[in-house]
């Protein structure tokens, strides 16, 4: 049976006073970003871990390295064209994916279409956003920091894979 698979992923930054914030694929002016290696987009970081759990290939920690120079402030939709292509040489694609923002800031709603269509175009499939806060509870709820959860559905394209083989 050749079944789609499901995958999970979530990441978590803490916020930079005076940082250029990107998030889901897009700069949000006037917005405190997220401290990290990368753009500390942890919308797109969330997703792409989601898609490579369900691909069987591991994490972005593997996939990237966590201080690999030629990642360093790397943009969330950069990260997920190369997973995307790490996919496709391994013989699967993206069905569709989810991913949920947890935080204070940005106001996801007026600009979702249009992350959804930078992270949609990243990954070559169907993603949607949305956003929650946690009541003033926790990390997210002070302002300390913002993180994603993701899920993704992977199909596989390419029968006798070295994945399947692997498995
Ligand atoms: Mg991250």
């Amino acid at each position: 049976m050749n079944l789609p698979r499901v995958g999970n992923g979530t990441d978590v930054h803490p916020i930079e006073a005076g940082r250029a914030c990107w998030l889901a694929g897009l700069e949000w002016p006037g917005v405190d970003g997220c401290a990290g290696h990368s753009d500390g987009d942890v919308v797109a970081h969330a997703l792409t871990d989601a898609v490579l759990s369900a691909a069987g290939l591991g994490d972005i920690g593997g996939l990237l390295g966590t201080d690999d120079p030629r990642w360093a402030g790397a943009r969330g939709a950069a990260v997920l064209e190369h997973v995307r292509e790490v996919l496709r040489a391994a013989g699967w694609v993206v069905g569709n994916a989810s991913v949920q923002l947890i935080g204070n800031t940005p106001k996801v709603g007026p600009r979702r279409a249009e992350a959804e269509a930078v992270l949609s175009a990243a990954l070559g499939a169907p993603v949607s956003v949305t956003a929650t806060t946690t009541d003033g509870l926790g990390l997210t709820g002070r302002g300390e920091g913002r993180a994603a959860v993701a899920t993704a559905l992977v199909v596989r394209t390419t029968p006798g894979s070295p994945v399947e083989s692997a498995q």
